[in-house]
């Protein structure tokens, strides 16, 4: 018998959620990292969670699933209720909350006093007149429309992540310092993970090898002949000092969900030369976005992310990045303006992602799961998605959705993947 019946690789929070589930079901678990754990995409995301997905049921059943299991998290994660709220044009956002019965039932207000403020369940629409009424600082927008999406909010993603490993821990987990380079098969199975100690190299015997790799999934599966649709796109994100007050300390997430130019016609015509920026100088697609974080805020724009091979955790974010991120909230927040030509600090990472941005979490061979391909929305789905990966292990009863997550689905050639949840990046 093996000193470990299962090895997670990769000490992110998708890993660290997987080795806490199972080692809670009893299971001598060992995590093994090559960095430092939680120093990767984990560390860099936005910490946004939403059960809003409109089009996929399966991705909403599994953001309900992690809510439900954050309470024993909450001292650490903090999350809070304040919601998402998507400010665009009425037809849109109506057709956005029509795709999203999961998200409970749809409120029309026409005007701000039937806006239910501390509400946490639902979806609020919000005429024009209303918006103004319940945002006082949208009220500059006309004829915009505002979805103020409520079982959404945001969360310390290190604070989830020190608190699962903390539980793991306290199970009996071990955490690794070394790298898994590739696996060794017995008696027509893999059997033991090859891994990278220091100047050492051993076989890892393993009942269960569960691989949360992050970025380093795509070139993983690769290495271990996985035939995978997958993709790593850079995303940054901006945090600006806020010392003139200019985005409200109380605001939800605020997502410009309209096409629009950053630059005037007389910016345009000085970038012209500059040929990095040429797709920055049509119009460009809906999802700016941003939230008060600390003492400023978080701005985020990433409208022509394009895929690379990650080699590192963290993408070098072009020049502009901030600045257009901070453009990109012009329109909600125009006071903004006065920061342009201040130095945000800028950092990002890398959204592995599948053509339908669904992950992939289940079997791939005799005891090897993959757990990754979380695009954007790792941190939210990490509980439910490490309890998931847990019963794929053990052999339980699976809920309904975990076969749509699953990479097995890719064998099934009936199977057409739904682009619709694609659309949704943030
Ligand atoms: C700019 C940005 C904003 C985001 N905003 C949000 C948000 O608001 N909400 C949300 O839910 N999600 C968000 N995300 C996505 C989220 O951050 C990720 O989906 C999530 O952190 C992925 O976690 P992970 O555990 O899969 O990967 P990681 O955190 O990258 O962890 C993988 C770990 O595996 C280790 N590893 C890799 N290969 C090996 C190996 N061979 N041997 C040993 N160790 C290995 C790495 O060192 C790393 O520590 C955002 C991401 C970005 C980039």
């Amino acid at each position: 018998m093996p000193a470990h019946e299962v090895l997670v690789v990769g000490a992110g929070l998708l890993g660290l959620s997987a080795a806490h589930f199972l080692a809670k079901k009893g299971l001598r678990v060992a995590v093994l990292e090559r960095e430092a754990p939680l120093a990767c995409t984990s560390d860099k995301s936005t910490e946004c969670y939403r059960v809003f997905w409109p089009g996929d049921e399966a991705l909403a059943a599994l953001m309900a699933h992690s809510l439900e299991l954050l309470p024993p998290f909450r001292p650490t994660a903090r999350p809070n209720r304040r919601g998402y709220l998507y400010l665009g044009e009425e037809a849109a956002l109506a057709l956005l909350a029509e795709k999203a019965p999961h998200a409970g039932p749809l409120r029309v207000h026409r005007q701000g006093a039937s806006y239910p403020q501390g509400a946490e369940e639902g979806l609020d629409l919000l005429r024009p007149g209303a918006l103004g009424e319940a945002f006082p600082y949208l009220a500059h927008l006309r004829g915009v429309v505002g979805l103020h999406v409520r079982p959404a909010g945001w969360l310390s993603a290190q604070g989830l992540g020190m608190g699962l490993l903390e539980a793991f821990r306290t199970l009996g987990g071990s955490l690794l310092h070394g790298e898994f380079l590739g696996l060794e098969q017995e008696g027509g199975r893999p059997r033991y993970a090859r891994v990278r100690q220091g100047q050492r190299e051993t076989l890892f015997p393993f009942q269960a090898l569960v691989l949360a790799p992050g970025p380093g999934l795509p070139a993983l599966a690769r290495a271990l002949g996985l035939d995978l649709p997958l993709q790593a796109e850079p995303h940054f994100k901006a945090w600006f000092p806020d010392p003139l007050g200019r985005f409200p300390r109380e605001a939800p997430l605020l997502i410009w969900n309209a096409p629009q130019e950053v630059f005037t016609p007389e910016e345009k015509a000085l970038l012209q030369e500059e040929p990095a920026l040429t797709p920055l100088l049509g119009p460009l697609p809906p999802g700016a976005h941003g939230r008060p974080e600390g003492e400023g805020f978080l701005a985020l724009y990433n409208p022509f992310p394009k895929a690379e091979a990650p080699r590192a955790c963290t993408p070098l974010p072009p020049p502009w990045a901030g600045e257009v991120a901070l453009r990109g909230l012009f329109p909600l927040l125009p006071g903004l303006r006065a920061y342009l030509g201040a130095r945000p600090r800028v950092d990002g990472g890398y959204y592995v992602r599948t053509p339908e941005n669904r992950p992939l979490l289940g079997p791939v061979a005799e005891g090897v799961y993959l757990l990754g391909a979380f695009s954007g929305y790792g941190v939210m789905a990490a509980l439910g998605a490490g309890e998931l990966l847990a019963r794929w292990v053990t052999g339980e009863e699976l809920p309904a959705y975990a076969q749509a997550l699953a990479p097995g689905r890719y064998q099934d050639p009936t199977y057409r993947p739904s682009l619709e949840a694609a659309q949704a990046q943030l």
